[in-house]
């Protein structure tokens, strides 16, 4: 296979190439998606195939059964995931553009997974607001941060209390391509990222893990 996305360590690294092409093993349907998606204007902001297909993992390890997605786009991570989970696991996908998430509905549907996706369109925050008010604390097993940068911190303060003890929260983009090496005060996504990078490092009530898959991935684990 032929992955061109740079993202993705594409064709202009071969030891990538090598690595998607003896590891990732993509569903049909999964891969109809990526390939529509990439005809989208806004394609970089697809996650990682091989980073999808890790989070997918880890779920199945941990024998997740309920996950949310903060920042949905067209759903390749949401559909991977729900292609993972069991039959009575679900996804609560969040995402304020129906504009993006109506390129993704046709092919979740077409995998036959439609019915373990709960999208809800409004601001992510809302939605964490709404499932903690519904009496859904500490019921998540997994959760995957990947929406507006701002709001980051907020994100992850929530999604440890939706989170069950062993659950993990997966932080995407920590490094922000390189930039958090040097924030400009005047780049509000860049300080946000730092900012929960230097706070996660001294967190206790997670373990941590900064991988440097895709553009930084954080692995934290509830105490
Ligand atoms: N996780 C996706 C994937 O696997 O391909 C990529 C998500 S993309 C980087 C970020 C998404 O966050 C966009 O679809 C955008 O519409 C959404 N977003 C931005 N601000 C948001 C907010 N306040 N609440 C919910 N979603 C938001
Ligand atoms: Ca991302």
């Amino acid at each position: 296979m032929s992955i061109s996305k740079s993202h993705v360590g594409g064709k202009d690294n071969p030891l990538m190439q090598y690595v998607l092409n003896h590891s990732l093993r993509e569903h049909p349907v999964l891969k109809s998606l990526r390939l529509r998606t990439m005809q989208d204007s806004g394609n970089l902001m697809m996650v990682a195939c091989e980073q999808a297909q890790f989070m997918a993992n880890l779920a199945k390890l941990i024998q997740a059964k309920k996950a949310l997605e903060i920042g949905v786009y067209t759903g390749y991570n949401t559909l991977n995931m729900a292609l993972s989970l069991p039959e009575d696991g679900a996804v609560v996908a969040c995402d304020i553009s129906e504009e993006y998430t109506n390129i993704g509905k046709p092919f979740w549907k077409e995998a036959g997974v439609e019915h373990k996706i709960d999208l809800r369109i409004q601001p992510a925050l809302q939605t964490l607001d709404e499932l903690l008010s519904s009496g859904q604390a500490e019921t998540f097993d997994f959760v995957f941060i990947d929406a507006d940068k701002v709001n980051y911190d907020n994100y992850y303060e929530k999604s440890l209390l939706l989170l069950r003890k062993g659950g993990i929260v997966a932080i995407d983009n920590v490094l922000w391509n390189g930039r958090v090496l040097n924030p400009s005060p005047n780049d509000a996504d860049t300080v946000a990222i730092d900012k929960l990078n230097k706070k996660l490092h001294r967190d206790i009530r997670v373990t941590l893990s900064m991988l440097t898959v895709g553009d930084g991935l954080t692995l934290a684990v509830k105490l």
